[in-house]
């Protein structure tokens, strides 16, 4: 293989010599040691050219300008550069360009670093290319998934009759489950939606919390509920559902109304918030309405014993959304759906002439082709599996008790900063707070105080609008979301003196764009 390097890309000699004997396709173990190599080659040369931050410095449309002009034209060239060129190429704009989520002032989104333990496992996964539909798609990663399932079946608590599938993440899992949902209830009265489609449905209701997952909204109008069928229920001061309130929903519906599900939120992406799941399973027991709960974010807590009680009764549940690229620490997906009984998965069965014609399926040819809408679907569970095996459930509870501690301390810190204020006490590992000044709009001064800690390189922490005070306005917030379990309180304290740092600078140079003659009296 001839190496063509090109100008602006120059490789070193000692880093590509070693390419240019790379085995072409990824055969087991030969092509394992050759990928792995190819990471140690990468690493090397990469050393020194990270950015050191969470996000580069820059102004976001000069950042992407900036990756787009060392990508180059974007054409598929007529001859190929070789690997070396090209993997520099795309290394050198992750290190200088990417987000580092292993810094201990990213902070911002439920995106966790990943466990190196589990990127190996990630990579290993993409040397099978196995497939999970059938059999002969990749026997091992069939029964690594099974195994995988069933590891998370008994976290739950549910029967051996339960069932549960891998997704590409927690919006999929929604719409899965909703989807499963929607079958099964039209079944129970008479409706076949496989055949006839959602028009001979009664008008359908979807009962949730206000602060349910926008995923739930999109996945009704996928699946032909429609959005107008979201019927949010509202939460107290806690963030939490009002059961009382969803059951005089439930008891006001109308004789022409369907509900398809309520959908219990088990750690809500910006406060961490667990819907009462066992009062809400006792008024869907009562109603007879499937129970599905999105804990997306807080499924981890059974991995730690001080906070697997905010799951109580989720075994409850007919259906499961967790994500294990969250609080997990795995490389997305590793997003699952679990039924409480996996044969309500039958809406989705299917037998393909060239896949898993029935009389294969007999003599143990199957897959899991008839659990999900995807055919093709890359071994996600082998990552998982590898994680579950070298920490055990106690390794990764003391992960996320350590992600908790470090939550309630920003929590503390906030709490004693005059110029801020706490929004929202650390539930699991994310906590709400407000920048505070006089004579500025303060949600002009939260959101510009987040953009200058991303743009000058210091720190990515995020935003979200909450109902401060009941009063129905909705106020710019930052948030801090800790996944991070290495990060400790002088990292924290660090963070918070680059707050306070940057806070007082946009008071003293005020907003962008006169913006700071919108002062309001709104605070
Ligand atoms: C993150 C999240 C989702 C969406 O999951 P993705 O994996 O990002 O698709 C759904 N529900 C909740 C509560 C979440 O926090």
């Amino acid at each position: 293989m001839r190496l063509a390097v090109s100008e602006e890309h120059p490789v070193s000699a000692e880093f590509a010599s070693p390419w240019t004997n790379l085995v072409t396709f990824a055969e087991p173990t030969a092509g394992w040691s050759a990928a792995g190599r190819g990471l140690t080659q990468l690493a090397t040369a990469m050393a020194g050219r990270g950015h050191g931050a969470p996000l580069p410095a820059g102004d976001p449309t000069e950042v992407l300008a900036a990756v787009a002009a060392e990508l180059g034209r974007a054409q598929l060239p007529e001859q190929g550069i070789g690997a070396a060129a090209a993997l520099d190429r795309l290394a050198d704009v992750i290190a200088r360009y990417g987000i580092d989520l292993t810094h201990k002032l990213t902070a911002a989104h439920l995106q966790p670093p990943p466990l190196t333990v589990a990127v190996i496992a990630d990579a290993l996964a993409s040397a099978s290319n196995a497939s999970l539909d059938t059999y002969d798609s990749g026997p091992a990663t069939l029964a690594i998934e099974r195994w995988a399932i069933s590891t998370l079946i008994r976290l739950v608590g549910f029967s051996d009759a339960a069932g549960g599938v891998f997704g590409p993440g927690g919006s999929y899992s929604n719409l899965l489950g909703l989807l499963v949902a929607r079958d099964h209830t039209a079944a129970r009265h008479g409706f076949d939606i496989r055949r006839h489609g959602v028009r001979a449905l009664p008008r359908p209701v979807v009962l949730c919390s206000q602060l349910t997952h926008f995923s739930i909204h999109r996945a009704c109008a996928a699946l032909g509920l429609g959005e107008q069928a979201v019927r949010p229920v509202p939460v107290g001061p806690d963030q939490r559902m009002i059961p009382e309130a969803l059951d005089a929903e439930l008891a006001g519906l109308t004789a022409d109304e369907l509900p398809v599900a309520i959908v219990a939120t088990a750690g809500t992406t910006d406060f961490g918030s667990v819907d009462p799941l066992p009062e809400i399973a006792a008024i869907a027991a009562r109603y007879r309405v499937w129970l599905h709960v999105d804990a997306a974010y807080g499924f981890g807590s059974l991995f730690s014993d001080r906070l697997a009680p905010l799951l109580t009764g989720i075994d409850r549940a007919d259906s499961i959304t967790l994500d294990l690229h969250k609080v997990g620490w795995q490389p997305a997906a590793a997003g699952v759906l679990l039924l409480s009984e996996v044969e309500r998965f039958a809406s989705l069965s299917r037998s393909v002439a060239y896949l898993n014609p029935d009389d294969d399926i007999e003599a143990g040819y199957g897959g899991l082709l008839g659990q999900t809408l995807q055919t093709t679907r890359r071994p996600d569970a082998l990552k998982v599996a590898a994680t579950f095996l070298t920490y055990g459930r106690r390794g990764l509870g003391e992960m996320l008790d350590t992600c908790h501690d470090i939550a309630r301390y920003a929590e503390r810190r906030i709490v004693a900063e005059p110029q801020l204020e706490l929004i929202a006490p650390a539930t699991m590992t994310t906590v709400v707070f407000r920048y505070r000044c006089e004579d500025l709009d303060l949600d002009q001064v939260n959101a510009e105080l987040r953009r200058r800690l991303i743009s000058s390189g210091i720190a990515l922490i995020g935003r979200t609008d909450v109902r401060v005070r009941g009063d129905g306005a909705a106020r710019t917030c930052l948030k801090l979301t800790l996944l991070n379990p290495e990060a400790t309180e002088t990292d924290i304290d660090a963070l918070f003196d680059q707050l306070r740092r940057v806070g007082l600078e946009v008071e003293s140079e005020g907003l962008p764009d006169g913006q700071d003659e919108m002062v309001t009296a709104r605070d």
